[in-house]
């Protein structure tokens, strides 16, 4: 029985119609490589790799940046591997960067315009980043894109280090979680190489609603058809230049989602460990054709309750 239950595992996550899903695990540690495939990962959709910068007085060496990221890819064996770029500032300071004071962080000098605000830290991470790429698949991604011009100044920093290394190319793609990269994602999709879609952030700043806030959280649905829509915009922008998709934020987690996420065309989810095992099986259980239609439906309901009380989508929810 355990050994069905392993081998289950390690199926691919395939409709019952015949369509493939990638389905990877978000990590922080190289530690958690192994536990991440054991549960049938089929790679990582997105390494956070902010633990290493934080609660700390200096900045993570090369060195220290090198070893962690190819023990990253050898635990992975190969597989693809999403490593974030730093994503701090924020909430999240860091105790060696001068932060200005900012009345509202999360509109501030974070993710990626904090690593292009202090370039070396952001070089020595690419650095790190491209030499392990020689011991596996490592693919970048940057946080927090607003638009063209941070993903064009980050990719000259990159292509710069990696010609210095003489390194092998790196696919660099970028979260789609700031609104404005959703309704640009046709023009970022020429010089992105991926999309992977930040539900989270994505959430907080279309709804205008704080992710942590202590009393609004039932305002702050990814199943809003106002985030929805920037999905299927993301999606079908991405697909126009023969981009890949996935989803990172906690709502690929979530049974209701998962439907309307595949049924958009979205291409990979990316969830924690403990979920990986239950949404390979429920993908395995659902029909894309009937996911696409009740993806449809969402998209023109008025509300994120609306969405959830879909007939369609309970029954896809308990595939
Ligand atoms: C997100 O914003 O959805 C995301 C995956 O990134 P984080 O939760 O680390 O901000
Ligand atoms: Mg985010």
């Amino acid at each position: 029985r355990a050994a069905a239950a392993r081998q289950a595992a390690f199926r691919p996550a395939v409709t019952r119609d015949g369509h493939r899903i990638e389905v990877a695990a978000n990590v922080r540690r190289p530690e958690e490589a192994l536990d991440a495939v054991a549960a049938g990962a089929e790679g990582s959709g997105l390494v956070r790799s902010e633990f290493l910068f934080h609660d700390r007085a200096d900045p993570p060496s090369e060195e220290e940046q090198f070893d962690l990221y190819r023990r990253l890819a050898e635990g992975f064996g190969g597989l693809p591997v999403v490593l974030r770029t730093l994503d701090a500032g924020g909430d999240k300071p860091l105790r060696f960067v001068s932060h200005p004071a900012e009345a509202n962080p999360f509109l501030g000098l974070r993710g990626l315009r904090l690593s292009l605000a202090e370039p070396e830290l952001f070089r020595t991470q690419v650095r790190a980043a491209l030499r392990a790429g020689r011991h596996g698949d490592i693919k970048l991604m940057l946080p927090m894109v607003d638009g063209l011009d941070d993903l064009r100044a980050a990719r000259v920093l990159i292509e710069q280090e990696r010609a210095a290394l003489d390194a092998p190319s790196i696919e660099v793609g970028i979260m789609v979680e700031v609104p404005s990269a959703a309704v640009m994602a046709d023009q970022l999709a020429e010089e992105a190489d991926f999309f992977s879609i930040g539900t989270n952030d994505l959430t907080q700043y279309t709804l205008a609603v704080d992710r942590q806030h202590p009393t609004m959280g039932a305002r702050s649905d990814a199943l809003d058809p106002a985030v929805l829509r920037l999905i299927d915009m993301t999606v079908r922008a991405a697909h126009a230049r023969g981009r890949w998709v996935g989803v990172c934020g906690n709502m690929a987690a979530d049974a209701m989602a998962a439907p309307i996420l595949l049924g958009l065309g979205v291409d990979e989810l990316s969830v924690s460990i403990p979920n990986v095992a239950a949404l390979k099986a429920q993908i395995r259980g659902l029909s894309m054709a009937r996911a696409a239609t009740v993806a449809r439906q969402a998209l023109s309901c008025g509300t994120a309750a609306e969405v959830r009380m879909l007939p369609g989508l309970r029954e896809l929810a308990d595939a």
